[in-house]
């Protein structure tokens, strides 16, 4: 056979788990939490597997989870959308992206990305046949500004992908980028995904906005969220993907051929979780941002820049005098120092940033402080 995805590398969280596996390394690479979530939650989950069916639930997901997913995003975010015509449950905000993209980019389509990227964005977005235009966000404030855009938008322009909050820089992009990319999307009549599965994960007071609700964006926008990231259960692989019903149509073709489905028992306590009072959001908040500071903190004290992370699991350190190559050093610290972090290159496409790492905070402070003290070393060496 002639596989087309061989050109493509291992993802980067898959090759730096497992060399801090292999050098029995305190893992700070792939994002993922390192407690078991809401115990109401799982709880939820494992009963509904003993009393729900567990054959094939509705293709477009369950009633009781679109209806909690409708009534999720009026309470938190204002938006009026209909359960039964404009969202559709999927297996992770992965099947969503890769069936939005596959349901709307037409070969030879211009599909705008912002670098630094999410790694899966760029080859589904070729798989798909669309053709890649670049915005590079540049550190240490990643903000999005006219003239980038205005060289990027044509009449070309099908699409435009956009992940707020940002993985892996942890920016929170607010009105002024927002309007400014509803804009161009307005004047060339693009469609916006919006990859919005950090919405719940932000810092210090501020208040997730999304792309969906601006002026002229509600018919266009394709909003995508992740049961992952809001119970800190990214096993869970439960998706969801709102959109105006036109959109929606064509995204419920492609999501059929996909996965078709998603398993019941977890939709059912989904539908349960995304009902838990602001009491348990804002704790989630508070304690990550609590963990952020612990790391931010003493990555500062022994020698790193570090830079602002508004939301997300993550933050990054600059290298800039420490390193040259970000992928050298993140197999360094691995190897020689016993912490694994992921260079932040693998995000860009075009090679222009290459002295980031980002650091994982979602973890015990045990973890965080022995992951500072083993970093220590690398300072003494120096
Ligand atoms: N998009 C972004 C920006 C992410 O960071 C992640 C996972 N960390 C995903 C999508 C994938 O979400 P899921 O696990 O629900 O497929
Ligand atoms: N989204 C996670 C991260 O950014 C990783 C997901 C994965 O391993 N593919 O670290």
């Amino acid at each position: 056979g002639h596989p087309v995805f061989t050109d493509l590398p291992e993802t980067v969280f898959e090759s730096m788990s497992r060399l801090a596996r292999q050098h029995g390394a305190i893992n700070l690479g792939q994002g993922f939490p390192d407690g078991q979530g809401p115990d109401d939650v799982r709880a939820a989950a494992a009963r509904a597997l003993e009393s729900v069916s567990n054959q094939y639930p509705p293709m477009m997901g369950l009633p009781s989870l679109r209806t909690a997913i409708a009534a999720h995003y009026r309470h938190h975010q204002g938006l009026d959308l209909d359960p039964e015509r404009e969202v559709m449950v999927t297996s992770g905000a992965t099947e969503a992206l890769a069936g939005a993209l596959m349901a709307l980019v037409r070969p030879g389509d211009e599909v705008v990305l912002f670098e630094p990227m999410y790694d899966a964005y760029l080859p589904l977005v070729r798989r798909a046949g669309g053709v890649p235009r670049f915005v590079t966000l540049k550190p240490p404030h990643f903000r999005i500004e006219e003239a980038a855009l205005a060289a990027v938008f044509s009449e070309r322009t099908r699409l435009v992908l956009l992940n707020n909050p940002l993985n892996p820089s942890a920016t929170v992009f607010g009105a002024d980028d927002l309007g400014l990319l509803a804009a161009f999307c307005r004047r060339f009549e693009a469609i916006a995904i919006c990859d919005e599965v950090w919405e719940h994960v932000i810092f210090d007071g501020r208040r997730h906005l999304p792309l969906m609700a601006l002026p002229g964006m509600r018919e266009r926008t394709v909003k995508i969220g992740s049961a992952g990231k809001i119970f800190s259960l990214t096993g869970w692989k439960v998706g969801f993907v709102m959109a105006a019903e036109p959109l929606m149509r064509v995204l419920s073709r492609a999501h059929q051929f996909l996965t078709f489905t998603t398993p019941p028992n977890l939709q059912e306590a989904v539908a349960y979780g995304l009902g838990k009072d602001d009491a348990y959001f804002e704790g989630m908040r508070a304690d990550l941002a609590r963990s952020r500071n612990r790391l931010a903190a003493g990555l500062s004290r022994i020698g790193f820049t570090v830079l602002p992370s508004a939301g997300t699991y993550f933050l990054t350190v600059d290298l800039a005098g420490l390193a040259d190559d970000d992928v050298a050093f993140c197999q360094r610290i691995a190897s020689e120092h016993g912490v694994a972090a992921i260079p932040v290159s693998a995000f860009y496409a075009q090679g222009s940033v290459k002295t980031l790492a980002r650091f994982c905070f979602a973890k015990a402070d045990d973890t965080l402080d022995a992951a500072v003290e083993r970093l220590a070393g690398l300072f003494r060496a120096a």
